[in-house]
């Protein structure tokens, strides 16, 4: 039995981050969700946050570690994309996708370090992408955010390693969310036919691999970019 720890996952309110937040509650931990709109599953705390909003990070800490305690497990989750072909990608899509995947992830962590370093224990998951290391046509903004996260992780591991803190990338492939079911079904057949596991995975899969990378068995993983795309980003 892992040692049951306080979690924060952003973005918690649907897809890939739900899942998450259920596989940690089912587990026996103490969760908390930060969304803009919605809520999180049942038992979940859920706080109002914008990853864009360093403030609203803030308080959304504090509310946690009034109720729950400080949080010993930040799942950065939270995401976007606003595709274009490059020629046609402003610097306001640019930009709004990196705000919201690269600095979100940056703000979260940084606020989640306080206490982790006063704890000399933490565990952080960043949620990347396939994407992020193949590379997608469409995708500039959205695969530079992606694979700024690896950047962070390794950083921080080099930084915060011997503190008991590790910081490790999940990056999923094609999983049905949201996110992915707003694409045409002729781009999503495209997919299917490169992705060698040949199926599109559920939000539930990555989720179980988040918990268990966050999990006191894998303690001596830190830096790590850890695949759930049935093989669509072997040669990472
Ligand atoms: P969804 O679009 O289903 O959910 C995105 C989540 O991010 C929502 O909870 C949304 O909140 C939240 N979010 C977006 N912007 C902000 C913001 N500024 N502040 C706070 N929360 C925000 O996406 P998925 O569940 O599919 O994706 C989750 C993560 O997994 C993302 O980082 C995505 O890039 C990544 N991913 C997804 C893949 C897939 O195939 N689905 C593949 C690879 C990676 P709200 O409801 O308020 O908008």
């Amino acid at each position: 039995m892992t040692t049951s720890r306080t979690v924060l996952v952003t973005g918690g309110n649907r897809g890939i981050g739900y899942a998450i937040a259920e596989e940690f509650l089912a587990q026996g931990h103490r969760v908390a969700v930060t969304a803009r709109s919605g809520e999180g599953p049942a038992g979940a705390l859920t706080v109002r946050a914008d990853v864009t909003d360093a403030e609203s990070i803030d308080r959304a800490f504090s509310e946690i570690e009034a109720e729950l305690g400080p949080v010993e497990v930040v799942v950065a989750n939270a995401g976007i994309t606003r595709d274009t072909l490059l020629l046609r990608m402003s610097e306001d899509d640019f930009e709004t996708v990196v705000d919201t995947n690269l600095t979100g992830a940056f703000r979260v962590i940084k606020r989640a370090s306080k206490g982790m370093l006063k704890a000399r224990f933490g565990r952080i998951v960043l949620i990347s992408s396939v994407v992020g290391l193949y590379g997608s046509p469409g995708q500039v903004n959205y695969a530079a955010s992606k694979a700024g996260l690896v950047g962070i992780a390794r950083s921080i591991t080099r930084e915060l390693g011997g503190r008991g803190i590790t910081a490790n990338v999940v990056a999923p492939g094609f999983i049905r969310t949201d996110m992915t079911d707003e694409l045409p079904a002729e781009q999503q057949q495209e997919y299917l036919r490169s992705i060698p596991a040949g199926r599109f995975a559920e939000p539930s899969e990555v989720a179980k691999v988040v918990t268990w990378v966050a999990g006191d068995d894998a303690a001596y993983i830190s830096g790590a970019v850890i695949p759930v795309d049935g093989g669509l980003g072997m040669g990472h």
